[in-house]
């Protein structure tokens, strides 16, 4: 348990993968912890059971976070059952890849509305009840290539690069009312997402790791979990890697 007591979390893209490792990492500290999905309910429930099996709080509600109205749905059920929201995770994303001169406006937008619009309309909208009760911990979840840049991947590297000029902006912003706001960038991790780029792709990335290895969403999860505790109270505005070293220098 944190030493500030049970916290009422949202994690956006629970899921499964890195968002389903936020959510029990966050229900582990003992929070109380809502995620939303767009499409994948059973893996939403399945997120569920495994938090409420080890005695944990849960609830599951279906927003694509690329629809502020949806948002605000989720937001209001949370609200009801467990009062506001305290802890944000902005772990939703998709890639829709593709060389830049083939890239069409539907990849460009469907990526940029969902990774990085969707942190901005999910953090808008928690900020209020955050400053309310005096206490915010806000994490969005970039990327190592919103650093490094990726080839193929003109329009998520922009997102993940903007989440960080929004990162440090919400946490200028709202600093002196209590409520952080950092980036946990992941290098590549074992998910779906992951297993979707292609294997010569993947070797060359793995090959890159200074740590030679892939990621575990456990791995990115704990350190979620840890810039929402009461320990990280000293720390905003921050981007932290978890990428095996692949980032360095950047
Ligand atoms: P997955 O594809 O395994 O999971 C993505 C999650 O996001 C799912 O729960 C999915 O739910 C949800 N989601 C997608 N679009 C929306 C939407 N519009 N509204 C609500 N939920 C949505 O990906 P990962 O776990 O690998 O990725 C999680 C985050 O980590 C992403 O932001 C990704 O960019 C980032 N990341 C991942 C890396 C990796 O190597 N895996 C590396 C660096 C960053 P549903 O299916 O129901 O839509």
């Amino acid at each position: 348990m944190s030493a500030g007591g049970p916290r009422t979390a949202l994690v956006t893209g629970g899921s499964r993968g890195i968002g389903r490792a936020c959510a029990l990492a966050l229900a582990g500290d003992g929070h109380r912890v809502a995620l939303c999905y767009r499409a994948d309910k059973e893996g939403a429930a399945e997120t569920v059971t495994a938090i409420t099996d080890s005695g944990g709080q849960a609830l599951a509600v279906a927003a694509d976070v690329s629809d502020p109205g949806a948002l605000d749905g989720a937001m209001k059920e949370i609200e009801s059952t467990w009062g506001p929201v305290q802890i944000l995770v902005n772990n939703a994303g998709v890639t829709r890849d593709g060389l830049l001169m083939r890239m069409t406006d539907e990849q460009w937008g469907e990526v940029l509305h969902t990774n990085l619009d969707g942190a901005f309309y999910a953090i808008r909208r928690a900020t209020p009840g955050m400053i309310r009760g005096r206490f915010g911990r806000i994490v969005n979840v970039g990327s190592a290539s919103g650093a490094t840049g990726s080839a193929g991947q003109v329009n998520y590297a922009a997102a993940k690069a903007g989440l960080l000029g929004l990162t440090r902006s919400v946490a200028r912003e709202l600093a002196s009312r209590n409520v952080t706001c950092n980036l946990v960038a992941p290098g590549p991790i074992a998910t779906a997402m992951f297993d979707g780029v292609s294997d010569e792709r993947q070797a060359e990335l793995t090959r890159l790791v200074p740590l030679a290895r892939l990621g575990t969403p456990d791995e990115v999860g704990a350190t979620v979990a840890f810039l929402c505790s009461e320990a990280a109270g000293y720390i905003t505005g921050a981007a932290i890697p978890v990428d095996g070293g692949l980032s360095m220098g950047h």
